[in-house]
């Protein structure tokens, strides 16, 4: 066989093969394997690497845009020195992800503004980044979605999405107290992802002495932190609002230079 034909032949089958991404690098691979006087199966190698690369990127992609993550935030962009109550070496080995791949929790603790989400949705993005499929939504569109599935008979559906995701994140916990109904759900989606030894990422604003204010039911609530916090690292943070700091600063200096 020609190796005109073979070269039309193996277009095609990568065609065939859905492999895209190989056969838009092909002409370059091959170019590069000649000029660089590569074996056989370093042109191989190289196209193929391609492909997956090019697959990884389209699934980062996609579960980004599944995520529900509200608005990319990233720890590089997290100001560690405006926030001393976070320990900046705890985050580091956050981001590592092995909480992620020991099925642990990770617990954001304080009042509104301090850098809660901010620091949830950069764990998220890192775990996305590398592959990892999440969800991330506040506990009220939980509230919210768990409400519509019930009236639809289809809260075992949702619960097969919460607990199917390697990273469910749970924000702004304490905001509105839960009903009975409501608590009860969330109680399923965290004791399914435990016995599943998955992970939860959870802000709140409340510590888990005030737990019993957003809980209907006492045992529910300890049941619940119970469970969230057998294999968990929690960050407290404590201090005033980020944006609030930062205009009162702002406010300050102007007043200073006029
Ligand atoms: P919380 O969830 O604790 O209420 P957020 O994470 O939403 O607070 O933070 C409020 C705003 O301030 C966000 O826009 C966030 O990006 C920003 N922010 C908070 N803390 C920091 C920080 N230390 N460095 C940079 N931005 C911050
Ligand atoms: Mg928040």
């Amino acid at each position: 066989m020609s190796a005109a034909v073979s070269y039309e032949r193996v277009r095609d089958q990568l065609e065939r093969l859905g492999m895209e991404s190989a056969l838009s690098f092909l002409d370059t691979v091959l170019e590069r394997g000649q000029k660089e006087e590569r074996l056989p199966v370093e042109v191989l190698d190289d196209l193929l690497s391609r492909e997956l690369a090019a697959r990884f990127e389209r699934r980062v992609q996609t579960n980004l845009k599944l995520s529900g993550i509200p608005a990319p935030k990233t720890l590089e962009s997290f100001d560690f020195e405006a926030q001393s109550q976070v320990p900046k070496g705890v985050i580091e080995e956050l981001a590592t992800l092995r909480f992620l791949h020991q099925g642990e929790n990770v617990l954001f603790l304080g009042p509104c503004g301090v850098g809660k989400s901010h620091l949830a949705i950069a764990l998220t993005l890192k775990a996305i980044e590398r592959g990892h499929r999440a969800y991330f939504l506040s506990l009220h569109d939980l509230v919210t979605k768990s409400r519509a599935a019930r009236e639809k008979n289809r809260l075992e559906l949702l619960l097969r999405v919460t607990s199917r995701a390697d990273l469910f994140v749970l924000d702004e916990v304490g905001y509105l107290p839960l009903e009975k109904a409501d608590a009860t759900f969330l109680f399923e989606v965290v004791s399914k992802r435990y016995e599943a030894q998955r992970s939860i990422i959870l802000t709140s604003n409340k510590s888990y002495g005030q737990w019993d204010e957003i809980f209907p039911d006492p045992v529910l609530a300890t049941a619940l932190l119970d469970r969230l916090l057998h294999h968990a690292t929690t960050v407290n943070i404590r201090g005033e609002s980020y944006r609030l700091r930062h205009r009162r600063q702002a406010g300050t200096e102007s007043a200073t230079i006029s």
